[in-house]
């Protein structure tokens, strides 16, 4: 009879992603099993104090040591080649736990300026408060960020692509230089997933994921993750473990059976979202699209190596500001106007207003962020939907355009 658990050495990622990490139970399920319990009860005294004691594996208490989040946690090791993964309450918390876990007071982060916004209060807000500074560099600029480098510097941070001008950096080349400076890096693999980039083979040392998004793929539940080599994730559990932003079992339960469809999803949501980008790049109501699997992103090249495919999230500016981007918005039907993305459901959102409506003026201007960009996060409804949805409103905003000399 064969394990579940073992993982064959030449198994492909869709392979990983149906059957690792599972270890059948007595019960000989062929699905994997929810666990919703707190504690797990021992045989005798002497059992417990060995369990407690570390002398003996075993379950203790969900905060910790839950069969569910366990499979979670082999399934997404797997799929990133890292050794061990580590699942959290959301992905703000994985991003919390790996700071808490490798950082002290003096210490400093560099990162990409364009992060999710959250990250960016977490950095300057919370770590801040306990001495940990972060200083901010352009993404796809090596330069920039071995110059932001000093001898306090800890950690490297970015996400790549970015959000939402899909702007991407180097990943093996950054490392190199983190290496060099004694730091690590951490890649936020959120917008690609392990089906479309593996930032730990290309040489990172921490992968950060909002399960939340694709990992789920279908909006349901919040959780994050942690992967990479034992030592450092050693340390990220002891934070889990004692401060507390742990996974519940039924939310891993989710993620798990998500990452079966994993790289299937993806591929439909790449597919979707270059056919979308090429037929807005030709819109005579759409000024420019951001997007690494055109080519004219500055980044396409270094995109097409690095990645499996481009992702699903893409930025297009139109004509007519603020108020042209609104009118296209407020005229789909079918697309839902929400800030989510990670969704089979696309999505559609004004970024300066609400993504990144906090930041000032100049900050905004510098992060590429426009009045008249649009974000779209796109879903795997039929393409051609999602295109009858947003020409309703650019065709309109092109006619106005010309009628009416409605242009900035
Ligand atoms: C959503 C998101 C996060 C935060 O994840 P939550 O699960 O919402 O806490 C972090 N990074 C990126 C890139 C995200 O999109």
């Amino acid at each position: 009879m064969h394990d579940d658990d073992q993982v064959g050495e030449d198994w492909g990622l869709s392979t990983l992603a149906v059957r690792a990490g599972h270890r059948r139970t007595a019960e000989q399920e062929h699905s994997e099993p929810i666990f919703p319990t707190s504690s797990f009860v021992y045989g005798s005294a002497a059992e417990a104090a060995r369990k407690f004691g570390g002398e003996e594996p075993g379950n203790i208490y969900s905060r910790f040591t839950n069969p569910t989040v366990h499979t979670f946690e082999r399934r997404l090791a797997a799929l990133e080649g890292g050794e061990r993964c580590v699942a959290t309450a959301s992905g703000m918390s994985a991003i919390l736990s790996t700071a808490l876990a490798l950082l002290s007071a003096g210490d400093e982060i560099v990162a990409s300026r364009s992060l999710f916004g959250s990250t960016v209060s977490l950095f300057d807000k919370y770590l801040g408060k306990l001495g940990i500074t972060t200083r901010y560099v352009e993404l796809s600029n090596l330069e920039d960020w071995e110059a932001a480098l000093t001898p306090a510097t800890k950690l490297l941070f970015a996400e790549t692509p970015s959000n939402p001008l899909s702007e991407v950096v180097d990943i093996g080349a950054l490392a190199e230089i983190a290496h060099r400076h004694d730091a690590w890096l951490a890649i936020d693999n959120c917008f690609l997933t392990p089906a479309l980039q593996r930032p730990l083979a290309l040489g990172a040392d921490l992968v950060i994921h909002s399960a939340t998004k694709y990992l789920d793929g279908q909006g349901r539940a919040v959780g994050g993750a942690v992967v990479g080599p034992d030592k450092l994730l050693e340390e990220v559990f002891g934070v889990v473990r004692t401060c507390g932003p742990c996974l519940s079992p039924f939310n891993a339960w989710i993620f798990t059976k998500g990452l079966e469809t994993l790289s299937l999803r993806m591929r439909a949501h790449c597919a979707n979202a270059q056919a979308l980008a090429e037929w807005l790049e030709a819109h005579p109501a759409v000024e420019r699209v951001h997007y690494s699997g055109l080519t004219s992103h500055a980044q396409h090249e270094l995109a097409a190596r690095q990645q499996g495919a481009f992702g699903a999230v893409l930025g297009f500016e139109v004509r007519g500001g603020r108020e042209g981007a609104w009118s296209v918005i407020d005229a789909t039907r079918l697309l839902s106007i929400t800030g989510n993305l990670g969704d089979a459901k696309s999505t559609i959102t004004h970024p300066g207003t609400t993504t990144h409506g906090r930041l000032s003026e100049a900050q905004k201007a510098s992060a590429g962020i426009s009045e008249g960009l649009i974000r779209v996060a796109v879903g795997l409804e039929d393409l051609e939907d999602i295109r009858v949805d947003l020409a309703r409103g650019l065709d309109a905003l092109a006619g106005a355009c010309t009628s009416n000399g409605f242009s900035e």
